[in-house]
């Protein structure tokens, strides 16, 4: 704004000098007469002139008389050295002036120059401030400082309902304090933080809170922000942020929407890397690798696409924790109403836990708004306390945003989902070595199946026996196997859960070699995208049609094996899945330790043998 300003003042002046100056000239001609010497003689004979200014080179003087044609004034050259004593005793009074030209120089040259590079400025100012080609001068130097804040008052106590995400950063925070005393011990702090969760769920909330609870600076910069810029600029900004980081080191670097900036690249681009966005992303690769947590900055990053993040950003060393910031479950819920409440006069019979009970799949910030919409339907009935009738409006109103964005579920649709996940889960416990089971919830998620699940290292995966992956693929059925038993009917909702099975049965079969029929042969597959890229293709061997048939059928013996496990499971502790479902129904998300609690009394088929605690997860 003051830059701004500036910017008009001196357009205005520039204005404002350019037309003294053409009145300046504007006058010389209409009221000045340029007369021959001759004739000023004859004037100063006739006692005509008066108040001449006499100067090494030129006569000035008014006319005594207005002329015919309007002028008042005279100039003419002058041409005899001897002037004064003509003037002497005519009794016109005279001066004589030393002439500057300077002035006149200033005025003829200097000024209009002035005026121009004014007028140049101020355009190229403006198409600065647009962001055009003068913003390339300042390669976004020093715009961290923007980003910067020093005194963040946000604590842990704003954030609420996620305290899972919080446990987990609160050792950030302590490295934050006292970084010497941690690198001292040898402990090595993760390098990056990677928060995911839905939008709306207090991802950046969180980020803010461990700033202000190690009461250090907060730099934060959002990934969408560099989506626009030139070709360079992005990443001159990602070294800038980072140098100025070190600077105020310990502190934190938080960024936001990291998908918007660490898409997967293209695979198989030719001669690639050119991309803004690219570049962008290699050169936050590049800081990443070359900084040390030693030096007390911690990067902190958001985002609510997991699924569509560079793989090469979530390798260790660079964001090598994930924490997942999930959507609250109804305690949760209740501990955010109770954090904006403290806002609002609020009537002393409105029952909180009501209210988190009528308002499943809302988010952090859905909880927020619905506060300030039941304030504004209390102001609206020209209350000043906010009564239980008021939520229950507002409730209504942003339920049914909701709904439509397909984030809450109808009370038939929750109880087929409950059963769905417990029968993951108890199929999990029953059987080892797919992955830890550390939660159930029947919370929607929009980034919901990926759950605990999501990307875990590749490797992991290469090195499970067949009998591991027979497991893994009765786990993903457990859920449709449990629909159809309780319910006789089965639903779209394991669609994701197939697909995983179908991949992983496909994969046995033909890539591992681990069909008894076909035994260990390789055959080719459709190579994943990823691997495109930075591999020339292997040679491609064609299959005959005999083998594709034999491949399918194996395919669907393997997915019904591991369905004949799954059934059998399920079928023995039926009584066990309802009772795991109705809780889940009541409590909408089951903890660790009360599914340990839950299935101690899980039968296993064919297993006298005491089993081992829940294992697994969905
Ligand atoms: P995200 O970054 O995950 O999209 P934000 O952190 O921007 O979400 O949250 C937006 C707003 O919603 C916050 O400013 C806060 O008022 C409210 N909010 C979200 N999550 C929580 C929470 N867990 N506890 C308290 N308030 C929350
Ligand atoms: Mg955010
Ligand atoms: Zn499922």
């Amino acid at each position: 704004m003051f830059k701004g300003r500036i910017n008009d003042f001196i357009l205005v002046a520039a204005i404002l000098l350019a037309t003294f100056w053409f009145q300046n000239l504007w006058i010389q001609a209409t009221q000045v007469a340029n007369i021959p010497y001759s004739e000023f003689q004859t004037l100063l004979k006739t006692n005509d002139v008066d108040n001449l200014v006499v100067t090494d080179k030129y006569i000035r003087g008014d006319f005594k008389q207005e002329r015919s044609d309007k002028k008042k004034q005279f100039v003419t050259a002058r041409v005899e050295p001897d002037l004064v004593k003509d003037l002497e005793g005519s009794g016109v009074s005279y001066t004589r002036q030393v002439e500057s030209t300077l002035f006149r120089d200033i005025l003829s040259w200097v000024l209009p120059a002035l005026i121009f590079v004014g007028i140049w400025i101020y355009f190229a100012r403006k198409m600065y401030d647009k962001g055009g080609v003068g913003g390339l001068m300042s390669v976004g130097k020093s715009r961290a400082k923007l980003y910067a804040e020093t005194d963040v008052k946000t604590t842990f106590e704003d954030v609420a309902g996620v305290d899972e995400a919080k446990e987990e950063l609160k050792e950030v925070v302590e490295f934050l304090k006292n970084p010497e005393e941690y690198s001292r011990l040898g402990a090595r702090m993760p390098k990056g933080i990677l928060l995911i969760g839905p939008p709306g769920t207090g991802k950046t909330l969180l980020a803010k809170a461990v700033a202000g609870e190690a009461k250090v600076s907060f730099f934060s910069i959002s990934g969408s922000e560099f989506v626009e810029l030139f070709v360079g600029v992005g990443a001159a900004r990602v070294r800038d942020l980072f140098e100025q980081a070190r600077k105020q080191a310990p502190c934190i670097i938080f960024i936001d929407e990291l998908d918007a900036l660490g898409k997967m690249r293209a695979p198989g681009m030719i001669s690639g890397g050119h991309d803004e966005k690219e570049q962008t992303l290699n050169q936050l690769l590049a800081e990443l690798d070359g900084f040390d947590t030693k030096s007390g900055v911690i990067l902190l990053a958001a985002t609510n696409r997991p699924e569509v993040l560079d793989p090469a950003l979530l390798r260790a060393g660079r964001f090598d924790r994930q924490v997942l910031v999930d959507r609250p479950d109804k305690i949760g819920r209740e501990a955010i109403l109770k954090v904006h409440l403290k806002k609002i006069k609020l009537h002393e019979e409105v029952n909180i836990e009501h209210i988190a009970a009528l308002t499943p799949g809302f988010t952090g910030a859905d909880l927020a708004n619905l506060v300030n919409e039941s304030a504004l339907a209390a102001t609206r009935r020209k209350s000043v306390i906010v009564e239980e009738d008021d939520f229950l409006v507002a409730i209504e109103r942003i339920v049914a945003g909701l709904e439509k964005k397909n984030r809450i579920l109808n009370p038939r649709e929750k109880k087929t989902v409950a059963y769905h996940e417990m029968g993951h889960a108890l199929v999990g416990c029953a059987l080892p070595g797919a992955d830890k089971v550390q939660k159930i919830s029947i919370i929607p998620r929009g980034i919901g199946s990926l759950g605990y699940t999501i990307q875990r290292p590749l490797e992991d995966r290469y090195l499970m026996t067949k009998q591991e992956l027979l497991n893994k693929m009765s786990v993903l059925l457990g859920g449709r196997v449990a629909e159809s038993l309780i319910f006789g009917e089965i639903s779209t909702g394991a669609a994701d859960d197939l697909v995983k099975v179908t991949n992983i049965a496909e994969a046995l079969v033909t890539k591992y070699g681990m069909s008894p029929t076909l035994g260990n042969m390789v055959f080719e597959q459709q190579q994943s995208p990823f691997l495109e890229g930075a591999y020339p293709n292997y040679p491609h061997r064609e299959h005959s049609e005999e083998s594709s048939r034999i491949i399918d059928m194996e395919i669907k013996k393997v997915i019904e094996e591991a369905t004949v496990t799954t059934k059998k499971i399920l079928e023995a502790n039926r009584d066990l899945l309802e009772k795991g479902a109705k809780l889940l129904l009541e409590k909408e998300t089951l903890a660790e330790n009360e599914i340990k609690e839950l299935t101690r009394d899980l039968v296993i088929p064919g297993k006298e043998s005491p089993r081992k605690g829940p294992e697994l997860t969905v």
